[in-house]
Parts: structure tokens; C-alpha cells; sequence
């Protein structure tokens, strides 16, 4: 059983049944998959991406400066831990929503003081901004914060259960890992399970990184349990 996990919600999986924007829905199911995790006495870190309104490499152009460009990504996934954190407070997952950018009468500005202070109280904590620099995605974002953090486990959620040779939604023939070295997920040309800078990171760092299902029932309660799901990258 892990003490303290970061889990990695892309906006993908925020938008849930829509094209974009956010999915209350899915953000209460969202809840309940972690209310178990927090019964435990596993400690919560969240960070959130914000693919599901813009990334920044989308708009950048005719105009829009680059820096311009991913700091509206950024608030994109401030959007996101706004709402996520208001879904899961009033679930009764007490939670509280950090930014890593100055935006603070928003949200209260990360601090590792302040995340860690709500984590000893029990409470899931939301971080919004990314690491608060452009160039950069929500996974990097998300490594980078679990050493900050000390968390022991990286969980990506993704739309299937693992990471596969070939898209399984795609190829009926498509084999799963159960486990992939960093250097495997750096260098295989099929493997697009997060960008190279995060596995980098990861790697470096000796984090291991799981990947799973977030629409299985106690999937994240597993991963965070030490259980065997999804694909381990370590
Ligand atoms: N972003 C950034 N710095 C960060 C994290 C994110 O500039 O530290 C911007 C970047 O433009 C990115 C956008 O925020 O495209 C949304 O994040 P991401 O694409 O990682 O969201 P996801 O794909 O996980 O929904």
C-alpha cells in the first residue's frame, strides 16, 4: 500500500461524455472512486490537465504568442480544479483546489507547506496551473510535483486498461504490458503513453508510473493499494 499518490486526470477524462468542457457526472464518479483511497489513509494528490477546453500548442499562431498560448492552457486546468474540487467537497470528499500560478483570488496558491498541511488533514488536494511554466504539459507537470510532493506512485487514468503494443481500439491483435522499463516507454515508437520529458523525469527519479483504466470500477483504489493493475512503468 502506497502513503501518498499523485493521480494524473487528463481533461480527456474530465469531459467525460461531452466533446469538451467538464463532465459533473463523471467528476462525482470521480469522487467515489476516491473516497475509498482516503478511507485508507492514502494521502491524495490530484494534478489536472486541460486538454477538455485548450492546450496550448492548439492556439498558438496567427498572433497568439506561444507563451500566450500555454498560459491559456494553464487556466484551462485551473477551470478544471475549481470545478472538481466544488464536485468533490460537495460529495463529501473534503478537498481543497491549489494553483501553481498567482491567481489567488481564484484559488489559494500552492505552496509545498500548505499542500502538505491538507494532506495531513485528510484532504485531497487539487492542483491547478500545471507547474506554473509554459512549454510545458500537465504529465511533466504531474512527475515534477510527485517529487515535490513525495508521493510514491504516479497513477495516469487513461480511456483503457494499460498500455498496449498497438492502439487496441484500433488492432483486435493488440498485446498489453503488464510492465515497461522507462527505457522501453522512452524509445518504442508505438508507446505514446505520456510525453518523453515526464518518463524522463520519471526515470530519473526512479518514480514508478501506473497506468489504468479510470472508468473500471476501484481501479484507483487498487493501483493505490499496490495491486497489480493497468501497466506498471518503473
Ligand atoms: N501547460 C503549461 N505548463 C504546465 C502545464 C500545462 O503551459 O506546467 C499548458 C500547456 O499549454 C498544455 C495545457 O496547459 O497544453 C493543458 O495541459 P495538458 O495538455 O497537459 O492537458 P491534458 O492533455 O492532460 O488534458
Amino acid at each position: 500500500m502506497y502513503k501518498r499518490i499523485l493521480l494524473k486526470l487528463s481533461g480527456e477524462q474530465l469531459q467525460g461524455q461531452y466533446d469538451s468542457g467538464f463532465d459533473r457526472e463523471r467528476a462525482h464518479w470521480i469522487a467515489e472512486q476516491i473516497k475509498p483511497v482516503i478511507a485508507d489513509g492514502i494521502q491524495v494528490v490530484i494534478m489536472v490537465g486541460g486538454g477538455n477546453y485548450v492546450r496550448g500548442s492548439q492556439i498558438a499562431g496567427d498572433g497568439i504568442q506561444p507563451v500566450s498560448a500555454h498560459n491559456i492552457g494553464m487556466l484551462s486546468t485551473l477551470m478544471n480544479s475549481i470545478a472538481l474540487s466544488d464536485i468533490f467537497n460537495s460529495a463529501n470528499l473534503s478537498t481543497r483546489a491549489l494553483s501553481s500560478v498567482k491567481i489567488d483570488q481564484f484559488i489559494d496558491q500552492y505552496t509545498f507547506r500548505r499542500a502538505l498541511s491538507h494532506l495531513e488533514k485528510n484532504r485531497v488536494v487539487v492542483i491547478g496551473g500545471g507547474i506554473g511554466r509554459p512549454f510545458l504539459t500537465t504529465d511533466t507537470a504531474a512527475l515534477n510535483l510527485a517529487q515535490e510532493m513525495n508521493c510514491d506512485v504516479v497513477i495516469k487514468t487513461t480511456k483503457v486498461d494499460g498500455v498496449y503494443d498497438k492502439d487496441p481500439t484500433k488492432h483486435t491483435d493488440a498485446v498489453k504490458y503488464d510492465k515497461l522499463s522507462y527505457q522501453e516507454a522512452l524509445s518504442s515508437p508505438t508507446i505514446s503513453v505520456m510525453d518523453n520529458a515526464a518518463i524522463g523525469v520519471a526515470m530519473d527519479e526512479h518514480k514508478p508510473v501506473i497506468i489504468c483504466d479510470l472508468l473500471t470500477d476501484g481501479n484507483i483504489k487498487r493501483a493505490a493499494s499496490g495491486e497489480a493493475v493497468g501497466t506498471l512503468i518503473s
